[in-house]
């Protein structure tokens, strides 16, 4: 691991203005990805802003009649939260599908949503990476790719976003709340945060040098059954092959959104539009510009499969 300077912030104004401020700054929260890639030197940071004394581990209600989760709170306690478990059981089901209970006791809701792909090749610094290295190629294309994206993907980068909790954020309709080193704040919704890989992997999302994450506002709750699936190598400890958050109201409307297919949670609002004419209709429009390859192209009709086990779960 490469040497680094370190503060603990203060305020998140004095926080953002601190990592806009220093060369090569990173916020550190509950730093179960970030020190794991410190220490292969994959993320190189000259200094870090430990955010953790900041008072953003509370979970309010809104004005709105949803939910402001702080961007600190642990995992644990979010899937905890009485008011999650009743009224956003699926984002409760998605972070317990999610790491191991050691993990998510330390991992935080803005570090969540931030954590970086676990794309084999991107670990590996012997081998060439756009998101790593830009500009040094992409050892996934052509390689193994059996973990890789099936859609939204681009000719620099193949890799997926690992998160549990953000696809049920995107079904959610969730929005990201930041403050900048400026001060000012914004509100970005989930669609918008993470980007596609496009000609640069390497810009994951929308923020702005130094934006620090402050909450994420779950707007009031919309009902129905809510379920989250997630298919992985094994039972536990393991990052989504394909996973599925639906939330299905009873005359047969919905939300689908799935992990481990795209760059991004996938959602696709005009694919929801087909839920009452049946599964194969809803997974043609979210797949219809999939590109798959030798080795993925079994989460296609896996996603399909997932979709079908999920929507009827959450019909019966
Ligand atoms: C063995 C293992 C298995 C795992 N399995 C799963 C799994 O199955 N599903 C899953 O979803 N996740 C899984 N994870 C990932 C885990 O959920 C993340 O590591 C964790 O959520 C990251 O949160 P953190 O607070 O520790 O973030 P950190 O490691 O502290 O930070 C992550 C990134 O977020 C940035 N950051 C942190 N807070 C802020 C903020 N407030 N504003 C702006 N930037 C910020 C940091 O600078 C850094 O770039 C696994 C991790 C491990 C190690
Ligand atoms: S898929 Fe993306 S993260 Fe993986 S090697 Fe290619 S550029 Fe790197």
């Amino acid at each position: 691991m490469r040497s680094f300077s370190y503060e603990r912030a203060t305020s998140p104004g004095a926080a953002a203005a601190a990592a806009a401020g220093t060369a090569n700054a990173k916020f550190i929260a509950g730093g179960t990805n970030l020190l794991d890639l410190m220490k292969l030197e994959i993320e190189t940071p000259a200094h870090l802003i430990d955010v953790n004394g900041l008072a953003l581990d509370r979970i309010e209600e809104t004005a709105e009649g949803g939910l402001r989760i702080g961007a600190l709170v642990r995992n644990t306690d979010l899937a905890a939260d009485a008011r999650v478990r009743r009224d956003y059981g699926v984002l409760s089901r998605a972070l317990l599908a999610g790491a191991s209970g050691q993990l998510r006791n330390k991992a935080t809701t803005a570090g969540n949503l931030l954590q970086r792909t676990r794309c084999p090749y991107f670990y590996d610094t012997n081998l060439p990476c756009n998101k790593r290295k830009p500009g040094s190629g992409c050892a996934a294309i052509g390689g193994f790719s059996r973990q890789h994206a099936v859609v939204g993907a681009s000719e620099a980068c193949i890799a997926t976003h690992p998160s549990d909790m953000a696809v049920a954020m995107r079904a959610l309709d969730a929005v990201i709340e930041t403050v900048r080193p400026d001060g000012g704040t914004r509100s970005i919704p989930i669609a918008d945060l993470h980007r596609l890989p496009g000609d640069n992997p390497e810009i994951e999302t929308v923020l702005q040098p130094g934006e620090l994450i402050t909450a994420v506002a779950l707007p009031k709750p919309v009902g129905g059954t809510q379920a989250y699936r997630k298919v992985r190598d094994r039972a536990s400890y393991a990052f989504a092959l394909v996973s599925v958050a639906a939330i299905v109201q009873p005359d047969g409307t919905g939300r689908v959104a799935l992990g481990g297919v795209a760059h991004k949670p996938w959602r696709i609002e005009a694919a929801e539009a087909e839920l009452p004419r049946g599964v194969k209709a809803v997974a043609a429009r979210l797949f219809a510009d999939a590109k798959s390859t030798r080795d993925n192209a079994y989460k296609l009709p896996l996603a399909e499969r997932t979709l079908a086990a999920v929507l009827r779960e959450a019909r019966t």
